[in-house]
């Protein structure tokens, strides 16, 4: 996902960015003690690999006592008055925005991601905690027209929403801080107890923001967090009873594996899309370009809703083809800690090389590279590819690579078939000034999500989102995460 606030690059502030982000040595939390382990892990700079952090790895005995911890701390804190839970969530909020240049130095050192997107990521998550906070305060159920049934006469219903129990949010790498907000913000404000393991490659941030929590008051055990691989620590956590709910953000085969072992839990799932954005001809060709352009390569590309195909009427493709590549290659490529810098290095060079091998298939196969394609290390040159076919990797598959394919259509109602011929159904976007054919594009196409004048990757923090089909189950958006964590207990009196 990715929205910049409009006009805040972050790229134009003042002072430098710090780069000492923190101390080397870190500890986990675990039922309100911040404790090591025995064996340790190292965080390197994604850029230039250099060891930022050792961070302890979480044993069994580690998670059994964080997943306890948070089961005991659940009584109380789900007692705790909405006021305090708003008090303590906006307090988080404000030290997030206080902090915001050394946890942008920190995201953008483990995560790779160029500092503007760093930064911007941080003005999110002071918002998902801002609308936490606010939601605590309005988590009520309704009444229920009883008397509708002739069994009901008499009798008054209403019903609670009331919080699960122990969440477990498993996260992944892209958005280390904000897509743990969209667990943590609606999971504290519902009065639920947490037990987080963020991404392995990027836990820096994620323990930044317990300590943060703790500065703001969260009580010990209601929020723990603990590191380890998800072949351990995600699967101990998934197959715990004590465990209530599991959210998880991160690639479908990982999701569908955790729905298999996680039995009656509840479930939210938030999975991955190769998102689609259509050009029609009367599409604002000055506002289309650029945020194209963004939303294809903004983090690498490794971004949920990132833009994947693009979808040119055959009116405008040669017009829309030249700007976009000459936008493109002003894109500043290398380290994300230069200031004006645009794409960073992936997540790893394994990766870059899976994104690079499918680029050369697709070559192979007929497609034509305009533009990228090179890979030196983890960083991919940012690609444009022309002539792909429907069933080549980097248009049917989930490409999270600065990667994107350009095809052109004759037909409008092709291009929404072709946006919806993918097993993924996150967001998709459309260009054009006539409503209907913006219209038809709402009603036909299968994501959840459909973005007008916009491409794909537009989001707020508090709006819906979620996916259909392979994209995931369930939506987040602080309400709606909310609405995900609680229970609905139904109350009928009968006089
Ligand atoms: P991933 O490999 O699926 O990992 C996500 C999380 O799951 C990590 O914390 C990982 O731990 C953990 N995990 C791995 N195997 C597990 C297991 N067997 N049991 C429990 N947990 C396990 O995803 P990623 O590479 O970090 O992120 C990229 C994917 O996330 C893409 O598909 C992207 O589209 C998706 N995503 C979706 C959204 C959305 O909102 N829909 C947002 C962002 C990203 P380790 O790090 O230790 O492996």
């Amino acid at each position: 996902m990715y929205a910049l606030p409009p006009g805040d690059a972050g790229g134009g502030r003042k002072g430098e960015i710090p780069m000492e982000i923190a101390r080397k040595g870190y500890k986990l939390l675990v039922g309100g003690a911040w404790v090591d382990g025995t064996e340790t892990m190292p965080v390197i700079d994604k850029y230039t690999g250099e060891t930022i952090g050792d961070v302890p790895v979480a044993s069994r005995e580690m998670t059994d006592r964080a997943i306890g911890a948070a089961r005991e701390a659940f009584p109380a804190w789900s007692r705790t008055p909405a006021h305090r839970r708003f008090r303590i969530l906006e307090k988080a909020s404000q030290l997030l925005a206080k902090h915001q240049e050394e946890i942008a130095a920190t995201i953008c050192r483990e995560a790779g991601k160029a500092w503007k997107y760093s930064v911007g990521e941080v003005s999110r998550a002071v918002e998902t905690f801002q609308f936490s906070a606010e939601e605590a305060k309005r988590i009520h159920g309704e009444t229920v027209p009883m008397d509708a049934s002739t069994a009901g006469e008499g009798r008054m219903g209403f019903y609670l929403r009331c919080p699960v129990g122990v969440v477990a949010a498993i996260t992944p790498f892209n958005f280390p801080l904000n897509l743990v907000a969209h667990k943590v913000g609606p999971g504290l404000a519902a009065g639920n107890t947490l037990v987080l393991k963020p991404a392995s490659t990027t836990p820096l941030t994620a323990i930044r923001l317990a300590e943060i929590l703790e500065e703001a008051g969260v009580p010990g055990g209601v929020f723990n967090v603990i590191v380890g691989s998800g072949g351990t620590v995600g699967e101990w956590i998934t197959t715990d009873p004590r465990v209530a709910k599991i959210s998880f953000t991160g690639s479908p085969p990982v999701g569908e594996g955790i729905i298999r072992k996680a039995g009656l839990k509840k479930v939210t799932m938030e999975l991955g899309n190769n998102s689609g954005t259509i050009i029609e001809p009367d599409a604002d060709l000055d506002a289309a370009v650029p945020r194209c352009v963004v939303s294809a390569f903004a983090n690498s590309g490794q971004v949920c809703i990132s833009l994947q195909r693009l979808y040119l009427h055959k009116a405008v493709a040669r017009e829309f083809t030249s700007r976009f590549l000459e936008a493109t290659s002003r894109l500043k490529v290398g380290n994300p800690l230069e200031k004006d810098c645009d794409v960073g290095p992936m997540i790893d060079e394994g990766e870059a090389r899976r994104a690079e091998a499918w680029i050369r298939e697709a070559v192979a196969e007929g497609a034509k590279v305009l533009a990228g394609g090179k890979r030196e290390g983890r960083v991919l040159q940012p690609t444009v590819i022309a002539n792909a076919r429907a069933e080549m990797k980097v248009m049917c598959q989930e490409a999270f690579a600065p990667l994107v394919c350009l095809y052109e259509y004759e037909k409008f109602e092709e291009a929404v078939r072709m946006v919806n011929d993918s097993p993924y159904g996150l967001q998709a976007g459309i260009y054009t000034n006539d409503i209907r054919k913006a219209l038809h594009a709402v009603d036909r196409i299968d994501t959840g999500g459909v973005m007008v004048n916009d491409t794909s990757i537009f989001r707020v923090d508090h709006m819906p989102y979620g996916g259909n089909k392979m994209s995931g189950l369930g939506r987040e958006g602080v309400r709606f995460a909310v609405e995900e964590m609680t229970n609905i207990k139904m109350v009928v009196i009968k006089p």
